[in-house]
């Protein structure tokens, strides 16, 4: 029978370091400035509470907010985001950050971007904890990355294998074993 292993990936202290660096650089861009966190679920909900909190040390004023889509693909289409969930605030002419757990084909993310300009934000910018380049589809490029990651399935942080482990305080990897 199959059982399933989490191995250690990253640790707690590198992702404290991390969103702390993150939120160093927004901070310095956003300088002066209100700033919209959207936090995108389910899997940023950890990520974005400590980067909201980051940030607030740097005296960047937050606001958080939430939304909850996902892609298909239409028969004719190339495809579009599905709003599970829209957000609250109106983000006209508003200075937005999309937090975001991780990237990996990067098709989500091209598809809310692309909605969320036509509600013509000030400035749209896109942050993400964990970047997997090598299975991107499309060009799409984070302003800020976390950690930059191989072609693995990882969880914790707010990451789920099946909606469990998304408690871990770390990083792990998921692995199959005999
Ligand atoms: P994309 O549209 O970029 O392919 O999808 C990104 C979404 O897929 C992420 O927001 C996340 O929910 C999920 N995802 C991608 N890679 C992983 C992974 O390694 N672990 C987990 N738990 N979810 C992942």
């Amino acid at each position: 029978m199959k059982s399933r292993r989490i191995e250690p990936f990253i640790d707690e202290a590198t992702i404290a370091d991390t969103v702390e660096q993150l939120a160093a650089r927004i901070a310095e861009d956003f300088a002066g400035e209100p700033l919209l966190l959207l936090c995108i679920l389910s899997g940023s909900f950890i990520f974005t509470a400590d980067l909201a909190r980051a940030l607030a040390r740097h005296q960047i004023e937050v606001e958080v907010d939430f939304m909850k889509v996902s892609s298909y693909e239409g028969e004719e289409s190339s495809g579009t985001v599905k709003v599970e969930f829209d957000m609250e605030r109106s983000i006209f002419q508003r200075n937005v950050l999309i937090v975001e757990d991780i990237i990996d084909t990067g098709r989500t993310l091209e598809h809310l971007l692309r909605l969320l300009q036509t509600r013509q934000p000030r400035e749209l910018r896109l942050c993400c904890l964990l970047d997997k380049p090598s299975r991107r589809i499309n060009g799409l490029n984070a302003h800020y990355v976390g950690i930059t990651i191989d072609d693995l399935f990882v969880v914790g942080y707010g990451l789920d294998y099946m909606h469990k482990l998304r408690e871990l305080p770390h990083i792990g990897i998921m692995s199959t074993e005999e």
